[in-house]
């Protein structure tokens, strides 16, 4: 019996995903022949290219000079009349782009077979001006892929689903079923096509972030179909909006057999072992299933994992040359969950069971591991948050050890990241550090329950930058309640580049598992809704402003942030971290710091 695990688009394609690669490891550890494909790796490899741009171009074009819209009976008032939104706003945005932006395209058809090369060659990358040039060409080219399909729209960090549909399963099926609205359907035909996926017996679908919510359904739906094997969805996404789903009946009859809530470790093993007979489907632990007549069985908990015997995560399947990078950064992850989990805003920790991790000796094994098998010395650990002490003792022993590596890895500004703990984590590999600062405002940070020391804030953020570390923060803005003064003591902190090597400011977003859902109104949040039954964050009403305010102030922050640092070297990025990480280990901070660029980025328009 063959067992696949595919990650789906759409993820960062600069490294491989560690879900798919963990589970492999668990399963291949006990004798299961198991493997994993990245349809997310294939698909950017697929759609970069000249001829897939020449091709999106065309077919944008077709559809400007022959298109009517036609309603369709078959289906619901709701949906012709989206489908009649769509249509018009696709007319809009394609007609534009034929009329302003034709000189782009063709330059873009142009370079990028180029692009793509400066981001895997290493000879290529390590210059600044090309590697630049070559991220905007393909952002260009994910424009032009995404032009048949807008305004759905596909990005190097993340995936837009038509905002005309609701995240609410109707909508949601209806992509998955209709060309017209999902560049993954055709895309996943034919690769369905090109492989022969009748092989596998069981086939594990990871769902982790809402970017794959549209194309991981849409796959899930087709294997089914056209497969016999038995289709799993697991993933922190899916464990997110698990009640939902089990609400579904479709879900069990059009797009998988079993769900898995929580961590997969030992319901990928067990769910094996009943597909091979050796095991009863209600004792496989964090199953979600529907019995013959239909009823949804939820079976107990998986019992908690021992973190030091897990086996480890195997990346044999991959094609490492596919990854946008020119080597990958494998991801590591030495525990389960945040071990303070209290921030009100928050939901990353969720769908682990209890704050739990390995044993530093364990976790340099793994690392020594995987440097030994693989054969590279980029690292990102990447736990919610890894505390001080652990860090200083997994430092010592690499040290110890004579492991060279480099990594970096969330870190919360605890003060017992002392000058010597950072500087000992320097010495160790340390490049960068995510460090989540939020707001400068202490009764926004209250409110937030952030739980750490804000005295010691800038000393950490000072002692890591003195000790070689660069800094990437994170910052939260449009926390309901707060004011045009905070935000702007905010804005100043991360305009600071003595402490702030990088910004990451993201926007509040009411999650339907966060804390602060049951508290709503110490934030004046006066109701919220769903913002359909597959989403996980709420839509709401707050005293102090709403979600559009609070999203055209961040943009109005971001585009004048980013024309202030036109020049710089990763002033404002999350994903770019693997980029970020090659050029502080070839160059060094003061290089990539003191850098100014000749090449002028395109700036997003807002
Ligand atoms: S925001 Fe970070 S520190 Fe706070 S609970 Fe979430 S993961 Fe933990």
């Amino acid at each position: 019996m063959k067992i696949l695990f595919t990650a789906v688009p759409q993820w960062y394609p600069a490294s491989p995903y560690l879900a798919a690669a963990l589970l492999v490891g668990q399963l291949k550890g006990r004798g299961f022949d198991a493997e994993s494909y990245d349809f997310n790796i294939e698909f950017f490899n697929d759609i970069l290219n000249k001829d897939y741009a020449k091709k999106s171009l065309e077919d944008a074009k077709e559809f400007l000079s022959s298109a009517e819209f036609a309603c369709d009976a078959s289906f619901s008032d709701d949906i012709n009349e989206k489908r009649k939104k769509t249509f018009e706003i696709r007319k809009r945005i394609v007609g534009d782009y034929i009329k302003f932006d034709g000189e782009k395209a063709e330059r873009t058809i142009e370079k990028i077979d180029w692009a793509m090369s400066v981001i895997k060659t290493k000879e290529l990358f390590f210059d600044p001006e090309k590697l630049y040039e070559a991220k905007d060409i393909i952002n260009s080219a994910l424009d032009m892929a995404s032009l048949p399909y807008v305004p759905s729209r596909i990005m190097i960090d993340n995936f837009i689903a038509n905002p005309v549909m609701t995240y609410d399963f109707a909508d949601v099926d209806y992509q998955c079923k209709n060309a017209d609205m999902n560049m993954f359907l055709p895309y996943f035909e034919q690769k369905l096509g090109e492989k022969d996926f009748s092989v596998y017996s069981l086939i594990n679908i990871s769902i982790t972030d809402l970017s794959q919510i549209v194309p991981g359904l849409t796959l899930a739906r087709l294997l089914k179909e056209k497969t016999d094997a038995k289709i799993c969805l697991g993933g922190n996404y899916i464990y997110k909006i698990a009640p939902d789903l089990k609400k579904i009946p479709e879900i069990f009859s059009e797009y998988c057999d079993f769900f898995i809530v929580g961590d997969g470790e030992i319901a990928s093993v067990e769910l094996a072992e009943y597909m091979c007979g050796k095991r009863n489907i209600g004792d496989v632990h964090s199953l979600v299933y529907a019995d013959e007549n239909g009823n949804v069985i939820t079976n107990k908990t998986a019992p908690l994992l021992d973190m030091d015997n897990i086996y480890y995560p195997d990346f044999d399947c991959l094609d490492f040359g596919k990854y946008l990078a020119p080597e990958p950064v494998l991801p590591v992850q030495f525990g389960k969950g945040c071990y303070w989990s209290k921030c009100t805003f928050c939901d990353f920790y969720t769908g682990q069971q209890k704050f739990d991790m390995k044993s530093v000796s364990r976790a340099v094994d793994e690392v020594e591991f995987l440097v030994n098998k693989y054969g590279f010395k980029h690292f990102n650990f990447v736990d919610e948050a890894v505390p001080p002490a652990f860090y200083n003792a997994f430092a010592t022993e690499l040290i110890k050890r004579n492991l060279k590596i480099y990594y970096s890895s969330f870190v919360r500004l605890e003060k017992a990241f002392t000058a010597d703990v950072l500087q000992n984590m320097y010495n160790s590999g340390a490049r960068y550090m995510m460090w989540g600062y939020e707001s400068e405002s202490p009764r926004i940070m209250e409110l937030m329950n952030k739980g750490i020391d804000l005295s010691e804030r800038k000393r950490i953020l000072a002692d890591s930058a003195k000790a070689g570390i660069w800094n990437v923060v994170t910052f939260l803005l449009g926390f309901p309640t707060e004011t045009d003064e905070e935000l702007q003591s905010t804005i100043d902190v991360i305009y600071d580049s003595t402490i702030v090597d990088t910004c990451v400011p993201s926007n509040f977003a009411l999650k339907k598992n966060a804390i602060l859902k049951s508290k709503t109104d110490s934030v004046d949040i006066t109701e919220f809704h769903e913002n359909g039954e597959l989403h996980i964050s709420y839509k709401y009403s707050s005293l102090s402003s709403t979600m559009e305010e609070v999203k055209a102030r961040r943009n109005r922050f971001e585009k004048k942030f980013l024309e202030d640092t036109a020049d710089r070297l990763w002033p404002h990025t999350f994903t770019e971290g693997d980029y970020l990480m090659f050029y502080l280990t070839r160059y060094g901070k003061d290089y990539v710091k003191n850098y100014r660029l000749k090449y002028k980025k395109d700036i997003p328009k807002y």
